[in-house]
């Protein structure tokens, strides 16, 4: 993790939206509270947009489609989104003293949240200015004679981009500057936690970029009916989100009427299979850390960790000293690496499953509630359970916190099968001293992803998604960027 060095305190983003080009308060005036998670104060406030500032927003990303260069303008698109980075650049200080005060993230290890969603800019700006957008598909004989086919790739048109609050920033750039460069025009909905990662994000793009008016808008609301009207609009042609699996069902129930294209990243429950073989001082430590970062706020964690029969208590010996130990606390200060849950119910949440894992026969090794030091703010201590059973309620539901449950096993056959024990498949993680052994059992873990001793699979270059109840299609890699393009096949004469 990198200790990041920079101006530390609260501070309050942008209270508008922006709406066909124009900064602007919703019509009311309505605004509703920020919260500052780690002192549990009022950090400032955002506009409330309603349904209807959604159908303004969403008539000007359809009006900018329809009716302007941009899905065909590569080379302005490049030159406006070159802008982009060059502006998240200049503000990158302001968004990070943004993203803590907004989720209590610890600022050591903000370099995930702030660094590396604006290299990704660069990176979707260089990618789709260097797509090959007109493939020739060579000669087919058919019934009339020799056609040639080319395939044609063009943007999907305006796209509806909604994201979760535990990543604000990054999932906010990541849902639209690939959208954006392929020709699209977006509509994004930040979510109500973090609607400052969001009105920022169009602030810069309205003072800081050529980004033409209604090309991009960001509608911020307390309101879940916001981003619900979004995804039921027919004007809208495709959805993009990041969110919990019942809200990922609700868009996709929404968009059915018009069989708009939807890609959907949502939970998950990942498994951390350690095999018998393994060095746990290497593994465990890094997995109990990863549980405590983020305050578990992460889709990708793996929180159930399968520990061999064998060598279970030395496994769970491991993980507690590692907990114990976390560093916790107030998000400003560095060398701290776990912030607060990001809301009240956010940790009621996470308490009321701990406390589900107990009374379904689990053993609590170490925390199980708010630290004793940390009575004010959102705080968790990292949490221990042991003996859980693979059915019960804290194995299966996603707890989102800095949890972690531990089960164990006899025979690699029984591990892979209590990891696929699970409605989620978005990703997993294996350990072990043979790292063909690994692959083997990464290969039949049904989830979209797997890191092997500790390797992570997440970057930019690779396709990154979730399979069963985890989402439908990519981010990242060249499928991700292919999910913002439709493939038209054109067949011609020879
Ligand atoms: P959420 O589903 O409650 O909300 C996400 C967004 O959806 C918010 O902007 C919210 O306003 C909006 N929303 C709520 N109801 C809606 C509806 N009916 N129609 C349209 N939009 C609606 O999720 P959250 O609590 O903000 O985020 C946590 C969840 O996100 C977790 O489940 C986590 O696993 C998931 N997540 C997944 C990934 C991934 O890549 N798979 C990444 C980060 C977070």
């Amino acid at each position: 993790m990198t200790e990041v060095q920079t101006e530390t305190g609260v501070l309050a983003g942008e209270e508008r939206m922006l709406i066909a080009g124009e900064l602007q308060f919703t019509s009311s005036g309505a605004k509703f509270d920020v919260v500052h998670p780690a002192s549990e104060e009022v950090a400032g406030q955002a506009t409330d947009g309603t349904v209807e500032d959604m159908a303004r927003a969403v008539g000007a990303a359809r009006r900018a489609f329809d009716e302007s260069d941009w899905s065909r303008d590569l080379e302005f698109r490049y030159h406006c989104l070159t802008q982009l980075h060059e502006a998240l650049e200049r503000n990158k200080e302001r968004l990070r003293r943004i993203l803590i005060t907004e989720v209590g993230c610890p600022v050591s290890v903000t370099a995930s949240q702030i660094e590396s969603p604006i290299e990704e800019v660069k990176h979707w700006t260089e990618h789709g200015k260097n797509f090959t957008y007109l493939v020739d598909n060579g000669v087919h004989e058919t019934p009339l004679g020799p056609a040639r086919r080319k395939i044609h790739y063009e943007p999907v048109g305006v796209v509806g981009a909604i994201t979760p609050w535990n990543v604000p920033l990054y999932l906010n750039i990541a849902e639209t500057v690939p959208a954006l460069m392929a020709g699209n025009t977006v509509v994004l909905k930040p979510a109500q936690l973090t609607p400052w990662s969001g009105s920022e994000y169009g602030r810069i793009v309205a003072e800081e970029t050529d980004i033409p008016a209604g090309v991009f808008n960001v509608v911020v609301s307390n309101a879940n009916e916001v981003g619900a009207a979004l995804s039921a609009d027919p004007r809208v042609d495709m959805i993009t989100f990041t969110g919990s699996t019942a809200t990922g069902r609700a868009i996709l129930a929404a968009g059915a009427p018009t069989v708009k294209k939807t890609l959907l990243e949502l939970g998950g429950k990942s498994a951390h299979i350690v095999l018998d073989d393994a060095d746990f001082n290497a593994a465990l430590p890094l997995a109990a850390m990863m549980a405590c970062v983020m305050s578990g706020q992460s889709c990708i964690l793996p929180s159930r960790i399968l520990l061999p029969r064998s060598r279970y208590d030395e496994g769970i010996q491991i993980l507690k000293t590692t907990m114990e130990g976390f560093p916790v606390g107030d998000p400003w200060t560095p060398g701290n690496m776990q912030g607060p849950q990001i809301s009240e119910t956010q940790r009621e949440k996470v308490l009321g499953l701990i406390k589900s894992g107990i009374d379904s026969g689990a053993r609590l090794v170490t925390g199980g509630g708010i630290p004793e030091n940390l009575p004010t703010g959102y705080y968790t201590q990292p949490t221990l359970l042991a003996d859980v059973d693979p059915n019960s309620q804290v194995a299966q539901e996603e707890i989102f916190g800095p949890v972690l449950t531990v089960t164990p096993y006899d025979t690699d056959d029984e591990a892979i099968a209590i990891a696929n024990n699970s409605i989620y498949g978005l990703s997993g993680e294996v350990s072990s001293a043979d790292v063909d052994r690994a692959f083997g059992v990464a290969c039949r873990m049904r989830t979209g992803n797997v890191t092997i001793n500790g390797k992570s699979h997440f970057g930019i270059n690779s396709p990154f998604g979730g399979t069963k109840q985890s989402g439908l299609g990519y981010r990242n890699g060249e499928e991700g960027y292919k999910e913002y393009l439709e493939a038209k096949t054109i067949g011609m004469p020879d």
